[in-house]
């Protein structure tokens, strides 16, 4: 029966996201891979307590991570109730529903439907009572952002959502949809955008949003999906994600694209005793509205890695120019 470290709160940073009152750990852990029925069970567990044992509490799904889509779910719930029920309230526990779940026209995007019932699926999936955090995976451009919006509120009248985020909307898509949370009373606390090193698009009106309404940040693929990490500074091992063929965003060609990019900004990871993913991950970490970086691992070993990130998130300005320079260039 899994145990957890006593010593777990002791080097792990909590962030709070936004004007909440809802801290997360700045580094959380992902179940977008790694989780499906792909992976042999113990190699999940393996993962999950080495990253509650190091003080992550911040765990995020999604109704269609796996594979098969559902899988990691059911994955999480398993391990859960098998070794984790009693720390269920040291941990925030996330889902999204947004992409395809089901056939026909009901099991996707952003409908009032499609969302009371994916969460009552996912609720099932899982195991749990509630979701800390339920989150619209993507805008939907044809659904009325207000039905959306509503039966996200519904769903925290109901108790099955403690707090309601947004992914993946764009700045003025997020600045709209808060307006109406502002006046429905829905505790709206985060955004989950994509953002690192090779992808700032943040940076272009997103942050400025977040900040004016007090929402908080948590990043997805901060590692831009390994390439930001020594994993490919060498070559494209055979093992990586760049070569599974469940990983269609991520390929051999999109990584040989920057592997000279990663190996400019490993020199001055190296300068500042870093690896590439702890730099990497500091990097996001600099900006006031991002609380947390969702990170993915394969092993126990990336996680820790990245977890020692948190040693020095100080930036100088130089070299801060110095990434300008290298990531425009
Ligand atoms: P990352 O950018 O952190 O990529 C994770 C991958 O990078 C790992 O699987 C591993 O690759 C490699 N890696 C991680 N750490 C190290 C290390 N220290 N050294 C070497 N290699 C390392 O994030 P993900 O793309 O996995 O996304 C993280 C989470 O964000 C997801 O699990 C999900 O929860 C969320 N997400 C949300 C989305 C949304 O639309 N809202 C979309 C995508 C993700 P390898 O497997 O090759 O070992």
């Amino acid at each position: 029966m899994y145990q957890a470290k006593e010593q777990r709160y002791d080097n792990m940073i909590y962030r709070n996201l936004g004007k909440s009152g809802l801290k997360v750990s700045a580094i959380s852990l992902g179940l977008w891979h790694n989780f499906g029925n792909t992976t042999p069970l113990t190699n999940q567990k393996e993962i999950l307590f080495d990253a509650f044992d190091h003080g992550i509490t911040y765990f995020d799904l999604a109704n269609n991570y796996g594979p098969e889509p559902g899988s990691a779910e059911e994955n999480f719930g398993k391990i859960l109730h098998e070794d984790l029920a009693p720390y269920r309230d040291e941990m925030v526990i996330s889902s999204k529903a947004g992409y395809t779940m089901w056939p026909g026209p009901y099991g996707d995007w952003g409908s009032k439907k499609y969302l009371t019932a994916s969460i009552d699926q996912s609720l099932k999936r899982t195991g749990l009572d509630y979701f800390d955090i339920f989150y619209h995976h993507r805008p939907d451009p044809n659904t009325p952002i207000e039905e959306t919006a509503q039966a996200l509120d519904l769903l925290v009248r109901q108790g099955k959502a403690l707090y309601i985020g947004i992914s993946n909307y764009q700045a003025e898509q997020t600045q709209e949809i808060a307006e109406i949370f502002e006046d429905l009373g829905t505790p709206f606390i985060v955004h989950q955008p994509r953002y690192n090193m090779f992808d700032r698009w943040i940076e272009d009106g997103l942050t400025d949003v977040l900040a004016e309404k007090e929402v908080g940040a948590v990043v997805f693929s901060p590692l831009a999906q390994g390439r930001l990490t020594d994993r490919y500074l060498n070559g494209i091992p055979k093992d990586s994600r760049a070569n599974r063929s469940d990983s269609p965003f991520l390929d051999v060609q999109r990584v040989e694209e920057t592997i000279t990019i990663a190996n400019q900004l490993n020199e001055i990871a190296k300068k500042r005793d870093q690896s590439l993913a702890q730099m990497a991950l500091a990097w996001n970490l600099r900006q006031p509205t991002v609380s947390s970086v969702i990170v993915g691992a394969s092993r126990t070993q990336q996680l820790e890695d990245n977890i020692k990130a948190l040693d020095n998130l100080e930036f100088s300005d130089e070299e801060l120019k110095q990434f300008d320079t290298i990531l425009d260039g």
